[in-house]
């Protein structure tokens, strides 16, 4: 099959089900919960009965309330054997959570997602690398189904594309993207919305807690690598949780000595978080995937077992092998 023909035939499967679940990935970004909500409200709209879920922790960053949520119910509310599950923006099935076991039992699993490290798992996979976005697919996918964007719709999508291209930032700008993104604020997008309430605020305790984070930085001029670590302890002495930190890698990244940024983040249970992005001279998407993550070329990540301050080591003498 082409892939045209894949996801004509994943538009295909979705239009012909009265009940849709979804899923995206754990932690939702502005990708993830803008691709997902946008589907799920056309879906609904379309007269079908929608339920999206991610897996635990069931928390929407306070950065993406302002999305429609009518259609999201926590992941123990999914049905366990969904006639059909559309998983959006996961790359690999335990980047679902908990939502794997529904996907292992669901009779369709219909996979949209744009990440080149995406293992290929589900019924019918749409992956396209070359899309900035989910939200770019399921606006493809709404136009072959023939579902109309409300404003509403429109926004979650927009959110989406705005978010993972750092507004219109990233490499993966393409003319296509930014066709979308004309034809969504034509429907009813709203730019400065999305503008505010993702980039233009944190709570205070985000000042302190990247305070906290970016005074202990360490720049290696030399390997073109900056890294830092965020404790649990500076996310309790702040006030805030992950969610509100999910900017702090662009703050790291700034810094124009180094090609790589790396912030490990102590989950506090023994497991650490890494985020990484690149200027281009390295592949950190196979370098997060080394460590059993993934994502893109110059944006990615992966959790592991162990000490923040050694998983950054790790990750620092193997950049090497990933330039
Ligand atoms: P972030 O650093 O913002 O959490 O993630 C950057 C990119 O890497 C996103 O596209 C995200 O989906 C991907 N990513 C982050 N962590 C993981 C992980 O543990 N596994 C996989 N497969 N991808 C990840
Ligand atoms: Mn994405």
């Amino acid at each position: 099959m082409s892939d045209r023909e894949i996801l004509r035939s994943a538009a295909q499967a979705i239009a012909g089900a009265s009940e849709i679940s979804l899923a995206c990935h754990i932690g939702p970004d502005g990708d993830a919960l803008g691709s997902m909500l946008g589907l799920a409200e056309a879906a609904s709209n379309a007269g079908k009965i929608v339920k999206a879920s991610f897996g635990s922790p069931f928390v929407v960053p306070d950065n993406l309330s302002f999305l429609p949520t009518d259609h999201l119910v926590a992941p123990g509310d999914l049905p366990a054997r969904p006639e059909i599950l559309v998983v959006l923006d996961v790359g690999s099935a335990d980047r679902l959570g908990e939502i794997a076991a529904n996907a292992g039992k669901a009779k369709t699993v219909v996979v949209l997602d744009h990440h080149v490290t995406n293992e290929g798992f589900g019924d019918i996979a749409y992956v396209d690398p070359t899309a900035a976005a989910t939200g770019e697919i399921v606006f493809d996918l709404l136009e072959i189904a023939g579902w109309d964007l409300t404003p509403s719709i429109a926004n979650s999508l927009l959110t989406a594309v705005v978010t993972d291209t750092g507004r219109f930032q990233y490499s993966n700008t393409t003319p296509r993207t930014l066709e979308i993104a004309s034809e969504l604020v034509a429907a009813g997008a709203v730019p400065t919305l999305i503008g505010q309430r993702v980039y233009e605020e944190a709570p205070f305790g985000y000042l302190i807690a990247a305070g906290s984070a970016l005074g202990r930085a360490n720049l290696d001029e030399g390997l073109s690598v900056v890294s830092t670590v965020l404790t649990q302890e500076d996310l309790k002495t702040a006030g805030v949780d992950w969610g509100d930190v999910d900017g702090l890698i662009d703050t790291i990244r700034l810094a124009r000595e180094a090609d790589t940024a790396v912030l490990a983040k102590d989950q506090g249970d023994g497991r650490v978080k890494v985020s990484m992005r690149s200027r281009g001279a390295t592949d950190v998407g196979s370098l997060a995937a080394s460590f059993g993550g993934g994502g893109h070329r110059l944006a990615a990540g992966f959790t592991v077992d162990g000490d923040p301050d050694q998983v950054i080591s790790a990750v620092v003498a193997k950049l090497g092998e990933f330039r």
